[in-house]
């Protein structure tokens, strides 16, 4: 499936906010904290002029889509299958996005961007319920376990993904094995040896809006497609 392949931090710098895509490098080296991190990326950066109310939409529905790290085409269809759904259209599509196994691998930690955890996905590392699954936008369903492959859990990177993770908190629709939130939480020195403990979580129930990461107004989005 094609995707962004160019510098990231400019799709921050053109919304002018921190999207989070580089992960933990995000906290420490984020160009947007600098005094020139609000200009638009380009030739006319400095000029940021007034908004329009279709330039607000677009804003968002542009947010949305570079949180989620899709293209236009795949958004769309996103945003055509929560329109056939029950419920409200904006917060069924952030549902959408919210249960695919890419986003969900980097919500349990294994991951520390999305970029991360779809190249996990990609790679096979990504067991859904004992099969392994390469597809990033598989749904996840209530009560599924998604556990790392036992190749890649001694990994520095990912255990310390998934330290920091347990010390920013969980989600509550999903939960971490007790045994490696145990290990983890409380070690000082990474890597630990992880051979005897199943790097696993589950997904308990469906997020609510609060839980999304998506802090976008969603029904902007459903008025810009809805034109
Ligand atoms: Fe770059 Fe992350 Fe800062 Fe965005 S939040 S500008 S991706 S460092």
């Amino acid at each position: 499936m094609a995707r962004y392949i160019g510098p990231v931090c400019k799709l921050c710098r053109r919304e002018g906010a921190k999207l989070f895509l580089k992960g933990e490098r995000c906290n420490s080296k984020c160009p947007i904290d600098k005094p020139t991190g609000s200009l638009v990326p380009g030739q006319h950066g400095k000029r940021r002029s007034k908004m329009t109310d279709y330039g607000k939409r677009l804003r968002e529905k542009q947010k949305t889509k570079r949180i989620a790290g899709l293209l236009e085409t795949s958004f769309y269809g996103y945003f055509k299958r929560a329109r056939k759904m029950p419920g409200q259209t904006g917060e069924t599509l952030l549902r959408l996005l919210e249960i695919r196994l890419d986003n969900v691998v980097r919500r349990l930690g294994f991951a520390s961007s999305m970029a991360s955890a779809r190249q996990m996905v990609l790679h096979g590392h990504i067991k859904v319920d004992g099969k392994r699954v390469n597809i990033p936008s598989y749904s996840v369903s209530v009560g599924e376990t998604i556990t790392l492959f036992d190749g890649v859990k001694g990994n520095l990177a990912v255990q310390r993904s998934i330290a920091s993770q347990i010390r920013k908190e969980i989600p509550a629709w999903l939960e971490l094995d007790p045994s490696l939130m145990d290990t983890l939480g409380r070690s000082k020195d990474l890597p630990v040896d992880l051979s005897n403990i199943k790097v696993e979580g589950r997904m308990k129930l469906q997020p609510k809006r609060e839980e999304m990461s998506y802090p976008v107004n969603d029904q902007y989005i459903v008025e810009l497609y809805s034109k």
